[in-house]
């Protein structure tokens, strides 16, 4: 039986550590996984898929719900690099992958063509960025 989820991974020791306390105030069971080896050799994050946040199955909800109100509550101490208002939201596009191998490569790891990801907008002027400022 398996009694815990991944609920996402990391690459960064240390943002895997702020999240995992985070959840762990909101009374969430839950530990890291591979987080011995990539101490160790951080060379071998990428090819063990990073630190893996491991949740009990019964509270994936209430991970995500926390884990999603403080990455809001962060956005707003956040300017726009822009227009320095502070109105940064998370919103998922889909963008068409440029090249057919490209497409083909996503259709076969992720079973879509396109590409989905998460960016940052800002909501006074509309812009958009993949990582924050
Ligand atoms: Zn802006």
């Amino acid at each position: 039986m398996m009694e815990f989820v991944q609920l996402r991974s990391f690459d960064n020791y240390i943002e895997a550590n702020i999240v995992l306390n985070m959840l762990q105030h909101g009374d969430i069971v839950c530990h890291l996984k591979d987080e011995n080896i990539i101490t160790i050799d951080p060379f071998l994050s990428p090819a063990i898929g990073g630190m893996k946040l491991m949740v009990h199955h019964s509270q994936v909800a209430r991970a995500w719900e926390l884990m999603e109100k403080a990455e809001a509550q962060y956005l707003k101490t956040i300017a726009c690099p822009v227009c320095k208002s502070h109105q940064l939201g998370l919103v998922s596009i889909t963008k068409k992958h440029k090249c057919k191998l490209a497409a083909f490569a996503s259709m076969v790891l992720n079973g879509r063509s396109v590409e989905k990801r998460k960016v940052y907008r800002c909501g006074q002027c509309g812009y958009d960025f993949k990582e924050l400022p």
